[in-house]
């Protein structure tokens, strides 16, 4: 491992496929940044439970298809470190040290962690569903994490993250990063609803995996403006969700598509199918490459490597982080 270079830190839950909002809102970045900076990339499947616990068989078949995805969309295995959450207990220790000074207040005030309790329709919400936010302060921590590429929802969990690791830094020693979140320029895409994110939970996603067909039938069931009846009745851009699509991956003709829907020129059957087809293009290499990770036993061998890898930088800071405790008893001992 390069020393000099900077850390990235980042990752999914294995609740579903990957999307078109993780590709916009994360993906993407990793892609761009993964020659620059040592990556690792987080397949969370503890925090996958955290709102599926009931749920325990989803986790080995989306493992395998999340790092399918990231594989697939451009991660580069020479470049990269793809590591399962749940083979390092490392960070689950370090979540119990950062748990120790945690005001559950807190947690019960960020504003994700509503929506989510929200979205989940948690009532008493459990520990460790409150906790996941430290326990990812830990999945940061472990690797010493510069950069962490994420979506709008994530925003409160990078400035709590910062502030437990300030915090353990000046209570013990300065031996843990701050890291930074950095976010794309789609912070949040919107799901084929046209209200809530485009989320693997809500069922209103455009996946990485989706073929030509299933792209077109998706975009022709996206929410549009509810005013347009008629295909000569004129359109709301600024209210239709295909629009908002255009607008991130079809900024050449945004200006045409705005006047033209405006003034009723064209439908939104015609402005769908436009859509689709830039969709398509974008997913098109990704499905070629894809072709090559058909064997899940390659798969399953980058990511045992990679979690591998990982494990190593993971208890080197856990070294450091005990011996920061004083709860290094032999050593402290030995210098006697
Ligand atoms: P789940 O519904 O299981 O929570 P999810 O679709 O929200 O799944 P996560 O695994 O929770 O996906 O999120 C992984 C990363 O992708 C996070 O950094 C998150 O901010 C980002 N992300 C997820 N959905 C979007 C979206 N619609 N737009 C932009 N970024 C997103
Ligand atoms: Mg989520």
């Amino acid at each position: 491992m390069n020393e000099q270079r900077k850390r990235i830190l980042t990752g999914d839950r294995p609740t579903g496929k990957l999307h078109l909002g993780h590709y916009l809102g994360s993906l993407q970045t990793r892609i761009n940044l993964q020659y620059e900076y040592d990556s690792y990339i987080l397949i969370a499947d503890v925090q996958a439970l955290t709102t599926h616990w009931e749920n325990e068989e989803i986790l080995a078949e989306n493992v395998v298809n999340i790092a399918a995805d990231y594989l697939s969309a451009g991660l580069d295995p020479e470049a990269c470190t793809i590591v399962i959450q749940s083979m390092l207990p490392e960070i689950h220790e370090l979540a119990t040290y950062f748990a120790l000074y945690t005001s559950v207040n807190v947690l019960r005030h960020n504003p994700t962690i509503k929506t989510e309790a929200l979205q989940h329709n948690f009532t008493d919400m459990t520990y460790g569903f409150l906790g996941y936010p430290v326990s990812q302060a830990a999945d940061i921590s472990i690797f010493k994490a510069h950069l962490v590429p994420v979506g709008e929802d994530q925003i409160p969990h990078i400035e709590l993250a910062r502030k437990l690791i300030r915090r353990f830094n000046e209570l013990y020693k300065p031996v843990l990063v701050e890291p930074q979140a950095i976010t794309s320029s789609v912070t949040r895409l919107v799901g084929l609803d046209g209200k809530n994110k485009m989320s693997k939970s809500l069922n209103n996603c455009i996946y990485l995996a989706d073929d030509r067909a299933a792209v077109l039938s998706k975009v022709k069931s996206a929410v549009t403006d509810p005013a347009r009846i008629r295909k000569n009745d004129p359109g709301h851009p600024e209210v239709c969700t295909v629009f908002a699509y255009h607008k991130i991956l079809n900024p050449g003709e945004l200006a045409e598509i705005t006047a033209e829907c405006q003034q009723g020129n064209i439908g939104c059957v015609q402005c769908k199918n436009n859509l689709a087809g830039k969709i398509n293009l974008l997913l098109e290499p990704m499905h070629e490459r894809r072709n090559k990770y058909k064997n899940p036993d390659l798969i399953l061998d980058i990511i045992a490597e990679g979690t591998k890898k990982a494990r190593k930088v993971a208890q080197e800071t856990m070294e450091e982080v005990r011996s920061a405790m004083s709860i290094n008893y032999f050593d402290i001992y030995k210098r006697q």
